[in-house]
């Protein structure tokens, strides 16, 4: 086991989840259960450091939601292990599980959707305090204050409604809301998507100077990756339920290795400024009800050979990446 000051916040091993999507009614007409199983997430291995952000990009329905709702306890894992500073995360379940809950929070893409409008905003930020603190009411209000400035806002906007407010400051509040017990680590599902792009910017910003001032880390779900781009540290990418690269932000993007990385990286304006023309995305996600043999990619992958179609690729090493391909493990050559 590493030592204590080394060891990463989040240690995510061999982790599944999989979800029963047997029609009823067929149960009826055949008299047995058929079992119809969504591989949502299937087999992945990563670790965050703390004070880092880690970014998981792909297409809609690769699983990085699903991930998103593991790290915070909202599903059971099927297969696998997630520890948490030490301590595997299922304890946050157990008797006394509460003061591991209140270490992670999470902020949801849509901040519309996620403040309950009804309440003022003073009521939405504390009441994650009355849930996990004994704070007094003078304390707590003390406190909401504080966080309304922090992310930008002022501290008279608590006896407003969400609905006084527009989208990037209702994602304010959101971010608020999540950071006011104290949490260690956030999961940030799409918090920019449903936001207009002149405000995305002033939201990212925000967080990335609360990451740097309170030493929050961050797992950032994305599939923007000219977002991406700006806010991670680290990015994995993923395909139908598994993470087929990870790597450094500026390695990944400079020198992308997986061809689905490729792929995606090709699909969007040019940020690193090396001057590539724009190519469309290639082919349609697969099913993932019955995901095809061997490397999942392969209907779509340019460089497919007959061992893709046969055998899942295993996850190899190459400096501080990791990559899921045969061609990249065997040095095909896997030009243009
Ligand atoms: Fe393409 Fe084969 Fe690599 Fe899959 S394993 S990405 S099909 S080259």
């Amino acid at each position: 086991m590493m030592a204590g000051a080394e060891r990463p916040l989040i240690e995510v091993t061999d982790a599944a989840r999989w979800f029963d999507v047997s029609a009823p009614w067929l149960e009826r007409v055949l008299s047995r259960k058929p079992r119809t199983l969504l591989r949502a997430v299937d087999g992945v291995s990563f670790t965050i450091r703390r004070g880092e952000t880690l970014a998981l990009v792909g297409e809609s329905g690769c699983g990085k939601s699903t991930i998103a709702r593991l790290l915070v306890g909202l599903y059971p894992l099927t297969r696998g292990a997630i520890i948490f500073d030490g301590e595997p995360l299922s304890r946050m379940q157990e008797p006394g599980g509460l003061a591991m809950r209140k270490r992670l929070q999470m902020i949801f893409q849509d901040p519309y959707a996620s403040l309950n409008p009804r309440w003022r905003v003073g009521r939405i930020i504390a009441e994650p305090m009355l849930a996990h603190t004994d704070m007094t009411a003078a304390e707590r209000i003390e406190r909401v204050n504080e966080l309304l400035v922090q992310v930008g806002l002022h501290a008279s906007d608590q006896s407003r409604y969400p609905h006084q407010f527009s989208g990037g400051q209702r994602q304010r509040i959101s971010i608020a809301r999540a950071l006011a017990v104290n949490p260690e680590f956030l999961v940030c599902d799409e918090p920019t998507s449903a936001l207009d792009v002149s405000v995305q910017a002033q939201v990212l910003n925000i967080m990335k100077d609360l990451q740097r001032r309170l030493g929050l880390t961050y797992l950032f779900i994305s599939h923007n990756l000219a977002v991406v781009h700006h806010v991670a540290d680290r990015v994995g990418v993923m395909y139908l339920g598994r993470i087929v690269e990870i790597a450094d932000r500026n390695d990944l993007f400079e020198n992308p290795r997986h061809p689905y990385t490729r792929m995606l990286l090709s699909a969007i304006p040019d940020i690193t400024g090396s001057g590539k023309s724009r190519t469309p995305v290639a082919g349609e996600v697969p099913n993932p009800l019955s995901p095809p043999p061997g490397c999942t990619f392969h209907p779509r992958c340019p460089f497919a050979r007959e061992q893709c179609k046969r055998e899942a690729p295993p996850t190899i090493a190459l400096g501080n990446a990791q990559i899921a391909c045969h061609g990249v493990a065997q040095g095909w050559p896997m030009q243009g």
